[in-house]
């Protein structure tokens, strides 16, 4: 019923080869652990892994340079 909006973002891609990544798993939360995903790049196996809640905190931390005034 309710998708968590981190689920549907799209997989990164792949530091070492630029190949876009697949999801081949997902570790819950756990404690102070955080909501992790897990990425392959087929081409070069390596592994990538992606806090969706930790960037989503870090957008809300924008400079207040780009806040815009509200009147
Ligand atoms: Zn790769």
């Amino acid at each position: 019923m309710s998708v968590p909006h981190s689920e549907i973002c799209l997989p990164p891609r792949c530091e070492s080869c630029g190949v876009g990544t697949v999801r081949i798993g997902k570790l819950p939360r756990i404690g102070l652990r955080p909501l992790v995903y897990v990425y392959k790049c087929d081409a070069c196996n390596r592994i990538t892994s992606v806090e969706p809640e930790r960037q989503e905190e870090a957008a809300r931390r924008r400079p207040v340079s780009a806040r815009r005034p509200r009147r």
